[in-house]
């Protein structure tokens, strides 16, 4: 057998698993963990862009509902409500629904990510999630998807509470959108 190149053979010996337990305490801090979230605001912010090996750029976008750590966390139940009606509406978006690639809540419950296609920043999603939040604050009737076949936690829903929070974002902080609001503290 061939000789493994030199940086194979030492990452592969890096990630071993009997090592693996003693290098998380040196591994770097993951992007988001970097943020401030003590000042952080809630708003639509660049989380991270990502090149595939294809070469397409597919940018994460936070969507940060409440203040981390200062405000009321949302439900679980709520964002999973939210969750049905934010990915339908996202996927079936006349302009958009090709550049989707996900919508889903953040485990911390203060938001959710949105992942789209493209090298994009806030401003070009304001109007965008605009209409998903209006969406949801407006919906009437079973939530898609909420059914026993389709999900696997379908009565795990907060329908009242995900509209009420919709509508909070829209009216607080997506109607007039400041510079904290889209960019995340320096
Ligand atoms: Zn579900």
């Amino acid at each position: 057998m061939d000789a493994l190149p030199e940086s194979f053979t030492s990452k592969a010996q890096r990630h071993d698993a009997s090592t693996l337990k003693n290098n998380i305490m040196d591994m770097e801090k993951i992007a988001s963990f970097t943020i401030d979230h003590l000042r952080l605001e809630r708003g639509i912010f660049v989380s991270r862009r990502d090149k595939t090996p294809a070469g397409d750029v597919i940018t994460t976008f936070d969507i940060r509902m409440t203040r981390p750590n200062r405000d009321e966390a949302l439900s679980p139940k709520a964002l999973h409500a939210m969750e049905h009606l934010a990915a339908t509406f996202l996927r079936n978006h006349p302009e958009w629904k090709e550049r989707v690639i996900y919508w889903g809540p953040m485990g911390c419950c203060t938001g959710n990510y949105l992942l789209l296609s493209g090298n994009l920043e806030s401003r070009d999603i304001v109007p965008l999630i605009r209409e998903t939040m209006d969406f949801v604050a407006g919906f009437e009737g079973e939530v898609p998807g909420a059914t026993p076949r389709d999900c696997g936690n379908y009565s795990f829903m907060d329908l009242a509470e995900a509209k009420k929070a919709a509508r909070k974002y829209l009216d607080e902080v997506l109607s007039d959108p400041r510079e904290e609001n889209l960019n995340y503290p320096e």
